[in-house]
């Protein structure tokens, strides 16, 4: 994810997947300096891959035809110029949602700026709500969510992306003892050496996971909320894919425990800002 406030709604949808306890109906507040055109973007192609793992494959019949733009099981209520959304954009939402899916596997609808959904669309959303088609996700975005109707809101998972300011600062003590762990981790060669360059993009979104995860340990959340330990599950059963990746993975995962078990939430937070510099450094050094 290209905005860093992206990655902690991406990752509780993600875990939710991985769960299977996502819900039918997603709202997304609508607001493309936020990115929300690059989240939702990314849930679709998600929900219709047919290999997802920590994102879309992109390389499955079903992301190939997501990104060549014409996946038949998407359907989309434009983000048009148009000052409304009529009941009959609805119906025929209702009519391809009922057959057999094409690619036998997720249906996904978009509607973008559900706001100007006339009363009657409305009334004929609220219907397909109460009674989704098994496999049928919904995407209704919007940019005054207060304007959908409350029986519609409230059948919706909201998922609110927002700027948070994640500003924090550290003592100079704070930052010795960070450099420590750091150093101690590079000792057990968690930084792989960078020989190939979607080597070194996949070991850049692994410590994304990390650096979030060790944020959210400096903010003292348990453990189960952590992402690391059901992405190295994952890693480690697509071990002879990922053989570097899931040994990194599983290493950090037990720093993480280590941290976690000394209370070192600090420590933590200091890392996590290392780590963030380091990454801002090779990824200048990939996309350059
Ligand atoms: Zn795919």
């Amino acid at each position: 994810m290209s905005y860093a406030w992206l990655k902690q709604p991406w990752m509780n949808f993600l875990a939710a997947a991985k769960q299977h306890r996502l819900a039918h109906a997603y709202s997304i507040n609508w607001d493309k300096q936020l990115g929300s055109d690059v989240f939702v973007e990314q849930v679709v192609n998600y929900l219709l891959c047919q290999r997802p793992s920590g994102k879309a494959c992109g390389q499955c019949k079903a992301c190939e035809l997501y990104n060549a733009g014409n996946h038949p099981d998407l359907q989309v209520v434009s983000d048009d110029d148009k000052a409304s959304i009529g009941v009959d954009s609805i119906r025929q939402l209702s009519q391809n949602l009922y057959q057999t899916a094409n690619q036998s596997g997720n249906k996904v609808v978009v509607i973008y700026q559900a706001e100007r959904m006339t009363e009657a669309a409305a009334n004929a959303l609220l219907k397909m709500l109460e009674e989704p088609p098994q496999n049928s996700y919904w995407l209704i975005t919007a940019k005054r969510q207060g304007l959908l109707l409350p029986t519609i809101r409230s059948r919706l998972q909201k998922i609110v992306l927002s700027r948070a300011d994640n500003h924090a600062t550290i003592t100079d003590e704070q930052r010795a003892h960070a450099q420590q762990l750091l150093a101690a981790l590079q000792g057990k060669q968690l930084l792989p050496s960078l020989d190939s360059k979607s080597a070194a993009q996949e070991w850049l979104v692994i410590t994304e996971w990390l650096f979030s995860d060790w944020l959210k340990v400096a903010h003292r959340a348990p453990f189960q909320a952590l992402t690391m330990p059901a992405l190295a599950d994952d890693l480690s059963a697509h071990h002879k894919r990922y053989p570097h990746h899931a040994d990194v993975i599983l290493r950090s995962q037990r720093e993480l425990a280590v941290i976690k078990r000394q209370s070192f939430h600090i420590a933590g937070l200091a890392i996590a800002n290392q780590l963030r510099q380091l990454w801002q450094s090779l990824r200048a050094k990939l996309n350059g």
